[in-house]
């Protein structure tokens, strides 16, 4: 998945949760039960077939770099920049940020991992393998992989975008 991607999924399961959490629970213990969600619709979000661009983790070139910026900062920049005007501080932007952390996190976790952090922890690496798991829909040819093993983007990841455009939506009606 490319991070707007689950950015996207972030945004959704932050809004969804202003209506479905009880306004009597404490925001902080909402923003605990959202970014729990979050992290749970990223391996959701992973198990569905689709595809990534040219990423080296390992050791990012300045075109990988480029495209992280534009995937997962600008996004990030987009929603906090609406948030703010729309909700202040007040918690919609907060179960918003929530949700976006927690979406990310698994990525997160696995790219600070390739880089060697943590990487002789057994938990982390049962995460990675478990992580892995969910893109059971890699290409077992190498040659039809991104550097990283995974599906390389194509028309049928039109999915992703409408995900991109339906948070927006939510987002700037809600
Ligand atoms: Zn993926
Ligand atoms: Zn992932």
């Amino acid at each position: 998945m490319i991070a707007v991607g689950h950015t996207s999924v972030g945004v959704i399961v932050g809004i969804a949760a202003t209506q479905l959490l009880p306004d009597s629970w404490p925001l902080y213990v909402q923003v605990v039960v959202v970014g729990l969600a979050g992290v749970v619709s990223h391996y959701l979000m992973d198990l569905v077939p689709h595809g990534h661009y040219d990423f080296n983790g390992a050791s990012p070139t300045a075109k990988s770099q480029l495209y992280l910026a534009i995937d997962l900062g600008l996004p990030l920049l987009i929603v906090a920049v609406i948030c703010v005007i729309k909700f202040g501080l007040g918690a919609p932007s907060w179960l918003v940020a929530a949700g976006i952390i927690g979406a990310q996190l698994p990525d997160v976790f696995d790219g600070l991992l390739y880089r060697g952090f943590m990487a002789n922890l057994s938990l982390a690496q049962a995460e990675q393998r478990f992580h892995l798991g969910t893109h059971w829909h890699n290409p077992t040819d190498k040659n039809k992989a991104t550097p990283q093993g995974g599906r390389r983007l194509g028309f049928s990841d039109i999915w992703q975008a409408i995900v991109v455009v339906l948070a927006l939506a939510l987002l700037i009606r809600f």
